[in-house]
């Protein structure tokens, strides 16, 4: 079995993101703010938007379930106030848990949280409650950037985002930790902001003690990890100057990286340093990366064409596609079991 767990909603029905637009211009003008109920969206709509679409590259690249949340870029934390996202987290968490009962055997859903910028993170447990209770939500996106570029909120290792692991440990599902739109025009979003927050939130879990206040709490950084791959010898070095423990017991059995990377020598690379059972596999499409490669013909983002090539054998690749995935979301496991999978 291939199990992507990294796919976001970005081909849903426009009438999602005309809403939004709506809500937006609802903010500074209350009579214009549209009611959730005035979005309506057939099955046919949603079925649709996935069918011609992610399913199908899904279906050409042999890719058998993906872990699904919404559109990341559209999460906008900073947009608003607290009510704002947590009107637009229960829409979209809505739409991707419809998909997953549309399509039960390729769809399992990731919620997003109606996170705010400082806001108290508390007041995005009863999103988080409904999901994984009401619409069998299996992770979290976690935005430890909620203004969206200005880095305004405390580190992960703070007490602030404690409420949210408390709950997840209550679950036992892990967060994949993914900002949002930047709204700093210094960072583009897909090719710095995203990158950037995957290093930091390492550093942060590096220079804290995390996970000693939470030894089964678990991180996923997607994109392949950012650049702390292709730095390990940087970061194994700065632990040591921390006196922190060696990083496979510091960190590594708490946070996973995906193989969000889009081409061989990044994956080969990946491979090679961080150990396979930290590994998932992931292609985040339809996504950031959408085009062809040129030096190869294939799309960027068909990840499972470097796996395959990657100097992994049969056991290792397995860990990578699926074993490790229904380690780390023990809920998308137990999913599975129950439909004797
Ligand atoms: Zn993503």
């Amino acid at each position: 079995m291939i199990i992507d767990i990294h796919g976001h909603y970005t081909t849903a029905p426009k009438a999602l993101e005309s809403w939004r637009n709506r809500q937006i211009a609802g903010i500074n003008n209350p009579s214009e703010m549209p009611k959730a109920s005035e979005l309506r969206i057939s099955d046919d709509e949603l079925r649709d938007s996935i069918e011609s679409n992610q399913l199908k590259l899904m279906r050409e690249r042999g890719l058998d379930l993906t872990i699904f949340s919404p559109r990341a870029s559209f999460m906008a934390h900073h947009i608003g106030d607290v009510q704002i996202s947590r009107t637009w987290a229960a829409i979209c968490n809505e739409l991707c848990y419809r998909v997953s009962q549309l399509f039960p055997e390729h769809f399992v859903p990731a919620a997003m949280l109606p996170q705010s910028p400082c806001v108290d993170t508390a007041t995005c447990i009863p999103e988080l409650v409904k999901c994984v209770e009401q619409y069998g939500n299996v992770a979290i996106n976690l935005n430890p950037d909620p203004s969206g570029g200005h880095w305004t909120s405390p580190p992960l290792s703070e007490r602030y985002w404690y409420p949210i692991y408390e709950k997840m440990i209550e679950y036992d599902i892990p967060a994949m930790v993914h900002v949002s739109t930047s709204c700093n025009a210094c960072f583009h979003t897909t090719g710095s902001h995203y990158l950037n927050a995957d290093t930091t939130a390492f550093m942060q879990c590096l220079t804290s003690d995390l996970f000693r206040d939470f030894p089964t709490l678990r991180f996923v950084i997607p994109h392949g990890g950012g650049a702390v791959p292709y730095h390990w010898g940087r970061f194994r070095g700065l632990a040591q100057e921390l006196k922190k423990p060696l990083l496979k017991d510091h960190l590594l059995n708490n946070i996973f990286f995906d193989t969000c990377v889009y081409h061989q020598p990044g994956i080969d690379l990946l491979t090679r340093v961080i150990p396979v059972d930290n590994i998932l596999f992931a292609s985040e499409m339809i996504g950031a990366v959408r085009g062809i490669d040129p030096e190869t013909g294939h799309y960027f983002d068909d990840t499972k064409r470097y796996i395959e090539a990657a100097h992994v054998d049969a056991e290792e690749r397995h860990k990578i596609y699926e074993g490790n995935a229904r380690r780390v979301y023990p809920r998308l496991d137990a999913l599975l079991k129950s439909k004797g999978q």
